[in-house]
């Protein structure tokens, strides 16, 4: 069902699971996935004005929606779409919605070096700032030099990366109060694009190789607990395989879990609970989520 008379649609009972890469997750109470800067404005007036709490989402490669689904309105920003390269200083504006896998091979062909690491991950440029997603030893706050941003109330504000507390896998951006629609970039320019490019396709070569691509996944479930991998506890613990349901801590990468078919956001919740169990009491070590929940669980 859609209600609004806005330019934007506002649909009611939206199914999640498609619009996350483990292809879980209940319905969006109410689900909006705007065009524009002036669309998303719609959608905060709109839930202001029904009194709904807001909800953000980028491509869901982060995320774990509860079957039960979310309450209020779930506002998607993988369609605000635009890249403006400043050619003079070397920097991208990138909107909100631009999927940084793309954006890493299109640097890339200009001879622009500087996000090579990011072509495996399979998130937009929102959702890739406010978690400080990284690989390779790169990470997004390297390259940013400001985000974007409007508040839940409307308010429009560009923030500079030191008042974003930006640290490994975090911002205070995480709090869900302001939506990232676009962020500027500084990379290094004046390489041979072949070069770069090589660079690139190398590094997903090697994730392809080394983690599981091929099953609906969310990435690394657990933050690195300094100075262990959350992989190597895990399989050191004897886990990798284990499953519940269609939940299964992969073969191929001990923090990976992957969706073998069917699995429900309960299975993978039940399954990350007992690996942080299992992995505690064999090592004396609390493993945190990396990955986001959302809802009831
Ligand atoms: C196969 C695979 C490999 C991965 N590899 C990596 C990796 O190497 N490194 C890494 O860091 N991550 C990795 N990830 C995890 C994930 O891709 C990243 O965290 C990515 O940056 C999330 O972006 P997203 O658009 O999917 O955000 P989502 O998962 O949709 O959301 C993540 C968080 O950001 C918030 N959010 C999203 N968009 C906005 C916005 N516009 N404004 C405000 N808040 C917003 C959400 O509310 C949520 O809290 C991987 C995932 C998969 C499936």
């Amino acid at each position: 069902m859609t209600t609004s008379k806005t330019t934007v649609e506002i649909h009611n009972a939206y199914p999640l699971a498609p619009l996350t890469s483990w292809k879980v997750g209940g319905l969006a109470q109410w689900y909006a996935a705007p065009k524009s800067l002036a669309a998303l404005e719609e959608c905060l007036t709109w839930a202001e004005r029904s009194g709904e709490p807001v909800t953000l989402i980028g491509a869901g490669s982060n995320l774990l929606i509860s079957d039960r689904g979310l309450t209020g309105l779930v506002i998607c920003t993988r369609h605000l779409r635009g890249i403006e390269f400043d050619l003079a200083k070397g920097q991208v504006t990138v909107a909100a919605g631009e999927p940084v896998a793309r954006l890493a091979l299109q640097v890339a062909t200009k001879g622009w070096s500087g996000l090579e690491w990011a072509v495996g991950i399979p998130g937009t440029l929102g959702g890739l700032v406010v978690m400080n997603g990284g690989a390779q030893g790169g990470c997004a706050s390297d390259r940013i030099i400001n985000v974007q941003t409007i508040s839940l109330g409307g308010i429009a504000e560009t923030l500079l990366p030191e008042e974003l507390g930006f640290a490994y896998r975090t911002s205070i951006l995480q709090a869900g109060d302001r939506i990232v629609t676009a962020a500027t970039l500084q990379l290094n320019t004046g390489f041979d694009p072949q070069v770069i490019t090589a660079t690139t396709n190398d590094f997903l070569r090697f994730r392809h190789r080394m983690q599981p691509y091929h099953l609906p996944s969310c990435g690394s479930v657990f933050r690195n607990p300094h100075p262990h991998a959350a992989a190597r506890l895990i399989e050191d613990t004897g886990l990798k395989g284990y499953r519940i349901g269609d939940a299964q801590v992969s073969e191929l990468h001990a923090n990976f879990i992957v969706n073998c078919g069917h699995a429900s956001s309960t299975d993978i919740i039940k399954l990350i609970r007992h690996v942080q169990t299992q992995v505690a009491q064999k090592w004396a070590i609390n493993l945190e989520t990396e990955v986001k929940m959302l809802g009831e669980f």
